[in-house]
């Protein structure tokens, strides 16, 4: 396996803005000055011994990275990657001789979200780290732009070297609960979208797959979501879905035997919602040991969509108008797993949560099937303007495409198409 690894807050512990004036290299860089993370030497020499290549991409200066790459990793490195611009990164792996060749045989991984849409561009499975964020320097760097950093749809998020050794070890079985599943997996990893603890009272947002907006690895399954909502879709595919709730609602349960759930419920298709009552027919598929209720609707008549909403203030203000709580059972200190199908910007999930805590429900767990990520562009130049086009999945029938997105679709490209293989 190649490993292209970040270097800054992934291999040394520089992501506070004291070491800026180094990695810009305004001053010199005293590799001695330079934190290492625990673990971080041995890390590299393990992946070697495993017979892994280990390479450093870093978007800071050669000035900085080479007296710290010579004197504590001693691997190939690239400085100035230009991160997520992939022609850099891909022009001195193909001048070392590196075979990109079988995208699984690659793996990107660093801190941030620019480690993540890099790999994301080329097509190779992607690990964001999360080492720093808990602990040591970083309040000015990390926290607040770790959002970003998850949507951009990392295949892995790690705490741990230790966790990247044992995802090399089993690759499927380290993926997120659906995505594992699909490909033949085990897995009860989520997607840890949220969680809030206020007064003992637990609020957890928790997604089962990647619904990737262009360029990905192979793994995102955002065509599981466009199938989801057509009306031939395959009832297996449903089943598939509902086996994955199951499975890992089941696991929420085991590992923590002492929380009792109330009740299970779903937000309810839209009236206007095609295929009608998606949502319904998944959520009869999954049976539980929880009694199941629908506890919170629509209204009947929906004006317009969410997506018609100008921004996320107006988004929150039409759906906190439209849904409401259609049930007379008390929600009262009772503690609920919501099941939804996508979270978006959270808009759904958020009103959902503060409604059913309005009735005065105890812990909520949402779960959604996907989490939309950000939209990556690919590699693939249009052929006709120029313009970096986008990987998108038609409708219709599922299958991938690359398009030089109009304006009409919020691109800038000419509208032109090319089959994506
Ligand atoms: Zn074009």
């Amino acid at each position: 396996m190649i490993l292209l690894i970040d270097l800054d807050g992934t291999l040394v512990d520089t992501a506070h803005e004291r070491f800026k004036p180094m990695k810009d290299g305004e001053i010199n860089t005293d590799p001695s000055l330079i934190p290492v993370f625990n673990g971080a030497e041995d890390f590299i020499r393990n992946l070697i011994s495993l017979g892994h290549k280990p390479v450093i991409v870093s978007d800071s200066v050669s000035k900085y990275v080479n007296p710290i790459v010579k004197k504590y990793f001693n691997i190939p490195s690239i400085s100035l990657a230009y991160k997520p611009n992939t022609k850099i990164t891909e022009d001195f792996l193909n001048q070392q001789g590196f075979n990109l060749g079988n995208r699984d045989e690659v793996l990107v991984l660093g801190d941030t979200w620019l480690d993540i849409e890099l790999g994301r561009a080329f097509g190779f499975r992607t690990i964001l780290t999360q080492f720093y964020t808990a602990s040591s320097v970083s309040e000015k760097d990390g926290i607040g732009k770790t959002w970003n950093h998850l949507k951009s749809g990392p295949t892995y998020v790690v705490k741990s070297y230790k966790e990247i050794l044992e995802i090399l070890e089993n690759p499927i079985d380290s993926l997120w609960a659906a995505e594992s599943f699909i490909h033949g997996g085990v897995s009860n990893r989520s997607i840890r979208l949220n969680e809030l603890n206020q007064k003992g009272v637990h609020t957890i947002f928790r997604s089962l797959g990647r619904q990737e907006e262009g360029e990905c690895d192979r793994y995102g399954i955002a065509s599981y979501y466009k199938e989801f909502n057509r009306e031939d879709r395959n009832p297996d595919n449903i089943e598939k879905l509902a086996k994955v709730v199951k499975k890992y609602i089941t696991s929420i349960q085991e590992a923590a035997p002492n929380m009792e759930w109330d009740y299970f419920t779903y937000v309810s298709d839209k009236a206007s919602t095609i295929p009608p009552n998606k949502m319904k027919f998944l959520f009869e598929k999954i049976d539980l040991n929880i009694p199941k209720h629908q506890l919170i609707q629509w209204k009947d008549i929906v004006d317009g969509s969410i997506r018609d909403r100008p921004n996320y203030k107006k988004r929150r203000e039409f759906i906190a108008n439209n849904l409401f709580v259609s049930t007379n059972i008390s929600l009262e200190k009772k503690s609920i797993i919501v099941i939804d199908d996508q979270f978006t910007t959270g808009g759904t999930a958020y009103e959902v949560v503060n409604m059913l805590r309005k009735n005065g429900a105890s812990n909520i767990l949402f779960i959604t099937l996907f989490f939309m990520t950000s939209l990556v562009y690919s590699n693939k130049n249009c052929s006709k303007c120029g313009k970096a086009m986008q990987i998108k999945i038609r409708k219709s029938d599922g299958n991938r495409f690359y398009s030089c997105t109009p304006p009409k679709y919020k691109g800038n490209g000419c509208g032109h198409a090319e089959s994506y293989d």
